[in-house]
């Protein structure tokens, strides 16, 4: 066990090219980037627009069941996957969404692959990056801040300071900033109000980035970001403010995409990061664009299991950008089908052939709905070294018998070695499709029936149960012409049902809807579920006791 080395030693132990002749392999020319130190550079708005005329490679979405706290190894699978798409001849680029500070510091770990299967430099991209998360963090902020100068220099628009809707954020799981008092101290210090912190993963104007397809569209995104009500309880804009320009300016640089290396230096584009469970999970339209057209095959990734990220992915990302996967890979473990099979934390690495079957019932729902979907998927078996070869044995006939294309995953021991077979299985998926696809529900269906169609047909829940509260929202909403978004889940990613502790496939449940949340900026409606928040925690021992940095600053214990 001592000699497996760490996520960051593999990393700091791999040798970078300069980012300048990664981008020359995909026809970037150094007049075209902005660098960021030697490794890292932003691709300028003057290529993103040249390649919109060029032709689109093929889009490849990954995706998994429901995971362990620890992940699944979907970005790992993402990462080699595309290391092997370049090693069986293919021209292969990868679009991943940036990590968020809080589950770095947290318990999750980074976000940029692991093991052999890794995009580079992994510190800087799990740490500050090319500071974009920030610039969103701080524009969220300034529009709370100039949204309370606004009750303080007279309230013209005369908003109600009780329903005042936008929340302020940090990059940080902080639970004691979820509810805070604001303006307190007298008349020079402000209307006091409560008020709240979310995670900047969760906020509007991440998701709005990640949508935008340009700057002129993500300045009417943010202007019809919804702030508040008035004292009608009439919805007050981020246009009623008159600040969108300012807004669209502090994000000027980060909404362009950041291009980096794997550890094979096979090109990356790393940009935007909501999470799939309380937000839409999916990196940012211009990436994914941009790779398509730089590429002949682009692998991505959605968040959490198939339930969230992939969902949200083809709902409301593909419905928005006009894109769509040609194939779709769904990463599963041994160890976590065990977990769903009943097995505790601690006794994952023991054999357990029954826990295996029990438990493979949870990536036969994940198969059903993208099947439903109509799409081709294959399934990838990340290969752990605690897995038997009695349960690797097992896997196989059970995909054998309800014959369901996989392959299996050593990308994280091996690179992309470890990934050809699997890369081979899914252009394989793509060659044969005959399938086509097409979302679970349109956009013309209530707001009610699209929630119920996710909870019935991905979820596989017996209904919905909406809140008094809730149900308020769904007639206000409607009177307000918002019918017409797509639904933004905010659930539990651990469990099909809203309760983190049903594991397995479960059966009969009803998902409980608290609130609706309007992103009218980012064009979706968010229905809260369960006990979800949109302010994470610490877990009793944060990572972050883990981490240090040595005299020269290499890091260390990043996973
Ligand atoms: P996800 O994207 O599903 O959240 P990641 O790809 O980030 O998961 O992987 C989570 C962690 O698990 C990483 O630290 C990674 O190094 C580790 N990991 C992934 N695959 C394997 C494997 N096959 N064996 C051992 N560790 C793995």
């Amino acid at each position: 066990k001592a000699s497996i080395k760490s996520d960051i030693e593999i990393a700091l132990g791999s040798e970078m090219k300069n980012i300048k002749d990664i981008a020359e392999k995909i026809g970037i020319g150094e007049d075209d980037l902005e660098f960021y130190g030697k490794y890292k550079a932003k691709l300028s708005f003057d290529i993103l627009h040249k390649l919109k005329t060029k032709e689109d490679g093929k889009l490849i979405l990954v995706t998994s069941i429901n995971p362990t706290k620890a992940g699944e190894g979907k970005s790992t699978v993402t990462v080699g996957l595309g290391d092997a798409l370049n090693k069986i001849g293919k021209n292969a680029m990868i679009a991943l969404r940036e990590p968020s500070l809080g589950p770095v510091m947290g318990l999750k770990g980074g976000a940029a692959g692991g093991g052999y299967a890794q995009v580079l430099p992994m510190d800087e991209i799990n740490l500050h990056f090319t500071g974009d998360i920030h610039a969103i963090t701080t524009a969220n902020n300034a529009l709370a801040a100039l949204i309370d100068n606004h009750l303080q220099q007279g309230n013209e628009l005369q908003i109600d300071p009780r329903r005042i809707v936008w929340k302020r954020v940090l990059d940080m799981n902080d639970r004691a900033l979820r509810n805070v008092v604001v303006g307190l101290g007298g008349p020079a210090h402000g209307i006091p109000r409560e008020d709240g912190f979310d995670i900047t993963v969760a906020s509007e104007i991440m998701a709005v980035l990640c949508l935008a397809e340009d700057l002129e569209d993500l300045k009417a995104r943010l202007a019809r970001i919804v702030v508040a009500y008035d004292y009608r309880q009439n919805p007050v804009t981020v246009g009623n403010l008159r600040v969108e320009g300012a807004l669209t300016l502090l994000l000027k640089d980060a909404v362009k995409p950041n291009l980096v290396q794997t550890i094979e230096h096979t090109p990356a584009l790393i940009h935007g990061g909501p999470f799939a469970n309380i937000a839409h999970g999916c990196n940012s339209v211009i990436a994914t664009k941009a790779a398509l057209k730089l590429a002949d095959f682009v692998v991505t990734e959605s968040g959490f299991g198939a339930d969230l990220g992939a969902e949200k992915f083809l709902h409301i990302k593909a419905r928005n950008a006009g894109i769509k996967p040609e194939a779709v890979v769904i990463v599963a473990t041994i160890r976590a089908l065990k977990m769903h099979g009943g097995l505790n934390k601690e006794e994952l690495g023991d054999e357990d052939l029954a826990a295996l079957q029990a438990g493979f019932e949870n990536l036969r729902k994940h198969i059903e709905t993208i099947d439903g979907f109509g799409l081709p998927f294959v399934v990838a078996l990340n290969r752990f070294s605690t897995d038997s070869s009695q349960e690797i044995s097992l896997f196989e006939k059970l995909c054998n018998q309800d014959g369901i294309p996989f392959a299996m995953s050593e990308v994280w021991e091996k690179g992309g070695q470890g990934g050809v077979h699997l890369a081979e299985t899914v252009i394989k998926a793509i060659e044969n499709n005959k399938k086509t696809f097409e979302p679970l529900y349109s956009l013309s269906d209530t707001l009610e029936e699209k929630i119920n169609i996710i909870a019935r047909k991905v979820y596989g829940a017996a209904g919905v149960e909406f809140s008094s509260q809730a149900k308020s929202q769904l007639l206000q909403f409607d009177r307000l012409g918002w019918s017409r978004f797509p639904v933004c889940m905010a659930k539990t990613q651990y469990s099909l049902s809203d309760d983190p502790s049903k594991l397995g496939r479960p059966e009969g449940f009803v998902i409980a809807v608290r609130s609706l949340k309007p992103s009218v900026g980012a064009g979706f409606i968010v229905a809260l579920t369960g006990d979800i928040m949109t302010m994470p925690g610490l877990p009793k021992k944060p990572a972050a006791m883990n981490m240090d940095v040595d005299e020269t600053g290499n890091a260390t214990g990043l996973f």
